[in-house]
């Protein structure tokens, strides 16, 4: 394709206002999920990173830092999920920008602690409907140069993610007690295992940077027998190396574990497709994890969208 046919591209596929119109950023697809849905489509909103990132190791590129100086609001999640982005964060607040941290706005007596870092709390809040919706409460305020009607739109997104939450309840209700455990690779469940009691447990921490110990994995495959839990779960974002050695470690002292399916932990599904909101993710997590763990949910999800 020649260099003129390439430039020309963009301007055809968007309407001519779009490039007049005011630059939301956002660091995860989780919040412009939950921008676009307020803002409608009042602003463009850009997500940093795409389908399978993982925020904890992300460093923005040369690109990325002049999408941020140029926006007319960034938002992020905060208490250390951009990692790796805060000294170009820390850069757009000395520059006066409108930065909003969106797990920030939230009282710090409904967040979880940080085990790595005191002066943080847990930043995985989109994986409890409930409390993201509060956190996304924050937004038409931020919004409201520009979009009058995010306050009423607030509503109605309250609405799906109490359903949702609904949803949730109803299936990990059918999930016979002894088997509510919930082993990932890494703590992004925290709150999603508090609100519907599953107990938690993870091979690399809150974090993804550190590397599974010996001694973690011989404790998880001990508690896997003891427990007789039928499944673990794989996560998108993250590399599954270690759980092929809980399988087998606990094959090896007679017990079967399964992968139960791979979970959306800190990223969406694909962009355009169910999975690529925050309500299909969260619906398909939901759902994989109630039937692996013996609970009964329709396999294809709260809406019907979710591949059988
Ligand atoms: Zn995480």
């Amino acid at each position: 394709m020649c260099r003129r046919a390439l430039l020309a591209l963009p301007a055809l596929a968007l309407p001519a206002h779009a490039q007049t119109r005011p630059q939301v950023v956002t660091t995860t697809a989780m919040l412009a999920d939950a921008v676009r849905a307020l803002a409608g489509n009042a602003v463009t909103v850009t997500a940093l990173m795409g389908e399978g990132v993982d925020p904890h190791l992300y460093r923005p590129t040369r690109a990325d830092t002049q999408r941020l100086l140029a926006a007319d609001l960034v938002v992020l999640n905060g208490h250390r999920l951009e990692g790796r982005m805060e000294e170009v964060l820390a850069r757009l607040s000395r520059a006066g920008r409108r930065v909003l941290a969106l797990a920030e706005t939230l009282p710090r007596a409904r967040l979880r602690s940080h085990p790595e870092y005191p002066d943080a709390a847990d930043p995985h809040i989109w994986m409890d409907p409930l409390l993201w919706a509060d956190a996304a409460a924050a937004l038409p305020a931020a919004l409201a140069p520009w979009a009058g009607d995010a306050q009423a739109a607030l509503g109605a997104y309250l609405a799906r993610m109490q359903r949702l939450h609904d949803y949730a309840q109803t299936a990990f209700a059918t999930v016979p007690a002894p088997q509510r455990v919930l082993v990932t690779v890494h703590d992004a469940f925290g709150y999603f295992g508090a609100r519907y009691g599953l107990e938690l447990d993870s091979i690399q921490g809150i974090s993804t940077e550190s590397e599974a110990s010996l001694s973690r994995i011989e404790a998880l495959v001990a508690m896997l027998v003891s427990r007789r839990v039928p499944a673990i779960f794989a996560e998108t974002s993250v590399p599954d190396r270690a759980m092929r050695a809980l399988i087998e470690g606990a094959a090896a002292r007679g017990h079967t574990v399964r992968l139960g399916g791979t979970l959306f932990s800190d990223s969406l599904g694909r962009p355009g497709g169910y999975t690529g909101t925050l309500e299909g993710m969260l619906d398909h997590n939901i759902t994989t994890i109630a039937r692996a763990l013996g609970g009964t949910a329709p396999a294809t999800g709260l809406n019907g969208r979710l591949a059988a």
